[in-house]
């Protein structure tokens, strides 16, 4: 049983609708996939008809943005209620703030080089969360950089004077509201040091005490090292690990299915969640 749980669609910065994720997950031979979008479940019906329709189950997740100590922390939640009114109004939050944010980033990019916010517009389907890189796709398209990643490591890196944060709340309020949403909290990839500062033992340790439940141990941006040092700290703290691809169509090497998931751990997710996984 191949299990995939952390992808994105165009309702987010992925390349593919959230019924091309499912067609690409079926085409990969995967059994079951979850749709995890950032700060929104907009993807989820669609998908939950594609999935139906090829016979592939689907975990309808989300991947929320929150911080711990000035660190980026990446939640992933599945089978959340997605009309409890306590983390929409903490996701939306953060959503809307990731607007004005690419408003600052492009107005920065633009003092050096040819670029409006009509640009990114034109990169972002209707209604979807906006990210870095949809900027690094009107960048792509104005031929200032080749590809989405040479602008990940350059224009747009953390380090870059463009670079601009966005609001986004706590991770342990976040895990809290997911839980009360009847979500489960998942940290994603804990120890990508590639993307930026990581969370420390100490704050994985706090975060479980919230309410955490499982890490992402198997990911593209961990080195084997990492994925080890993740099960070592899942384990001395009661949480369950993952495995998956963060798979974003086109827009990064990620293919679907390179990392999978126990179905041991699903069968957890499914017991712990509110929502069901949709079945074919
Ligand atoms: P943001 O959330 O707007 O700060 O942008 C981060 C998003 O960009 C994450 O979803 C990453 O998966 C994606 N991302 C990070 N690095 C790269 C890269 N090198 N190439 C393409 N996408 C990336
Ligand atoms: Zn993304
Ligand atoms: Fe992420
Ligand atoms: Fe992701």
């Amino acid at each position: 049983m191949l299990i995939d749980l952390h992808t994105h669609s165009d309702a987010s910065d992925g390349t593919d609708s959230p019924a091309g994720v499912i067609r690409a997950a079926a085409r990969a031979g995967l059994d079951v996939v979850a749709l995890t979008d950032h700060d929104t479940t907009r993807g989820w019906a669609e998908a939950a008809d594609a999935a139906r329709e090829v016979g592939v189950a689907l975990v309808r997740g989300a991947e929320l943005s929150s911080k711990a100590g000035g660190v980026s922390v990446h939640l992933l939640s599945y089978l959340h209620d997605p009309g409890d009114v306590g983390l929409l109004a903490c996701v939306d939050g953060a959503r809307d703030s990731r607007v004005g944010r690419a408003h600052v980033m492009v107005e920065r990019i633009a003092e050096d080089y040819a670029l409006t916010w009509e640009d990114v517009a034109a990169q972002v389907a209707p209604g979807a969360t906006v990210g870095r890189p949809h900027i690094a796709d009107a960048l792509v398209a104005r031929g200032h950089v080749p590809t989405r990643s040479e602008a990940f490591t350059s224009i747009l890196a953390s380090s870059s004077p463009y670079y601009v944060a966005y609001r986004a709340p706590h991770a342990a309020e976040l895990i809290e509201l997911v839980r009360r949403a009847g979500g489960v909290p998942v940290l994603a990839h804990p120890l990508a040091a590639s993307r930026g500062r990581v969370v420390s033992e100490t704050t994985i340790a706090e975060l479980a005490e919230a309410g955490l439940a499982g890490l992402e141990a198997d990911h593209r941006d961990h080195t084997a090292a990492d994925s080890e040092r993740v099960r070592a700290i899942a384990a001395r703290h009661g949480l369950f690990t993952t495995g998956s691809s963060d798979y974003h169509g086109a827009g990064k090497p990620n293919l679907i299915g390179e990392h999978t998931t126990d179905p041991e751990v699903l069968a957890q997710i499914e017991q712990l969640g509110r929502m069901s996984v949709v079945r074919p």
